[in-house]
């Protein structure tokens, strides 16, 4: 525990902003947490990206140092292998790894309200909804934000993490200043959700504890279970091709051809009202260096390495990273000067490489799945 209580403001108050809350308030810093929407534990829609997400080793890792996974875990389903669905309807199982190996699908909206509630209950931890983070003084150690009336607020502390996702605010600070590189790539796909409800039972249309895949060579349908037996079935696809099905006959025509089996379990009406009122979301790929500024400011998940979602590695490496700062401060006894640089030194080359993974493994979940070399080794590496 530091000596006298460290003041950090923490802006975004997503999945890794909550998870870092809950792992400096542990330590014993005085904590602020500043986001941008108003509290979504109060809101009936919240809008934003997946409606679930896929949880991994890292994930957990993350939960279990915070004393959380056990709950958090109570809420998911898992996922033991790939089901895949080929154009004749035909299902046919890939497993991740050996029985007892899995991934665990996971509701976004309820993992960030319980980050949240869990970061609350620490005495030193403030939140402050509905604050935009406008600008920052990273010599100074200050912050300025806007409140839902307008006024603008500073403040100032011992340091400011960045947790406000890809298109992040305090990066966008950092961009001002020298020697800071950034690289931004949107990737030629965009993606769509459309819901899989429960059959008329009231169970799961499909097998639950799968990840069920449509790999289409050029494009691909994902869907993963959601607690309440639906489905959330994802489209990744080319903008031009999501385009160019500019109507119900040629969304129909499309996923009869395409994906024929999806259609009866979301519902042919549902599919083209779903299709024709959505529009397809972009993905974009960030990397950029250093993570921090002096001992002042660092910056953690989507906002330090924004990742394509095809790997279910985004919020995971995320939510490591909270697990990467916490160490580096135990090591250098809460010295902020030592354990940020450190922080780039050591996560940069992770996080590089996992984003080149994620997009390799784009082309392996829409292509490689399909083919017999792929099918072989995978059998091989079961055996
Ligand atoms: P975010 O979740 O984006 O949170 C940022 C927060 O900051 C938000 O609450 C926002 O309101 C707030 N904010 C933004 N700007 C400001 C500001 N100026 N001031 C104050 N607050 C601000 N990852 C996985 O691990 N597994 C998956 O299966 C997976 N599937 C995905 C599927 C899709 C379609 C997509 C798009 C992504 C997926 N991801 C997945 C990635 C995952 O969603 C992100 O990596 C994760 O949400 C990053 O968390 P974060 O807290 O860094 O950022």
């Amino acid at each position: 525990m530091p000596e006298t209580k460290k003041h950090v403001a923490i802006c975004g108050g997503g999945l890794v902003g909550a998870m870092m809350a809950c792992y400096l308030a542990k330590r014993g810093y005085k904590v602020d947490i500043y986001e941008m929407r108003p509290d979504i534990r109060l809101m009936d829609v919240v809008r934003g990206r997946s409606i679930n997400l896929a949880l991994s080793c890292r994930g957990r890792e993350a939960l279990k140092g915070v004393g959380l996974e056990a709950e958090i875990v109570k809420n998911v389903i898992p996922m033991r292998a790939r089901m895949i669905h080929d154009l004749n309807g035909k299902r046919r199982p890939i497993p991740y790894g050996t029985k007892d190996q899995y991934i665990m699908s996971i509701d976004r909206r309820n993992l960030n309200e319980l980050l949240l509630s869990a970061a609350e209950e620490y005495p030193d931890v403030r939140m402050f909804f509905s604050h935009k983070l406008i600008s920052c003084d990273f010599h100074k150690g200050e912050a300025e934000f806007r409140n839902e009336k307008g006024d603008n607020i500073r403040t100032q502390v011992d340091f400011i993490i960045g947790t406000d996702g890809a298109f992040s605010a305090v990066r966008q600070q950092m961009m001002k200043l020298k020697l800071f590189d950034y690289q931004q790539v949107y990737i030629p796909h965009g993606y769509m959700e459309l819901n899989i409800p429960p059959n008329n039972n009231n169970e799961f249309a499909m097998e639950a504890n799968y990840l069920h895949i449509w790999p289409r060579n050029e494009f691909m349908m994902i869907a993963l279970p959601n607690l309440d037996r639906s489905f959330t079935a994802t489209l990744f696809m080319p903008f031009d091709m999501f385009e160019s099905l500019d109507t119900e006959e040629k969304v129909m025509d499309f996923f009869k051809e395409k994906f024929p089996d999806s259609i009866e379990l979301i519902g042919a009406e549902e599919l083209t009202k779903t299709y024709m009122s959505s529009k397809a979301l972009p993905m974009v790929s960030i990397k950029c260096k250093p993570y921090h500024v002096g001992n002042k400011c660092v910056i953690l998940g989507d906002a330090a390495h924004a990742i394509v979602p095809f790997y279910g590695q985004g919020m995971n490496c995320g939510l490591e990273d909270c697990i990467v700062l916490n160490e580096l401060l135990d090591s250098y006894n809460d010295d902020l000067t030592q354990a940020l640089p450190e922080y780039t030194r050591m996560r940069h080359p992770d996080a590089t490489a996992i984003s080149d993974l994620a997009m390799y493994n784009y082309i392996e979940m829409r292509s490689h799945v399909n083919s017999t070399m792929f099918l072989l080794r995978k059998q091989l590496d079961n055996i």
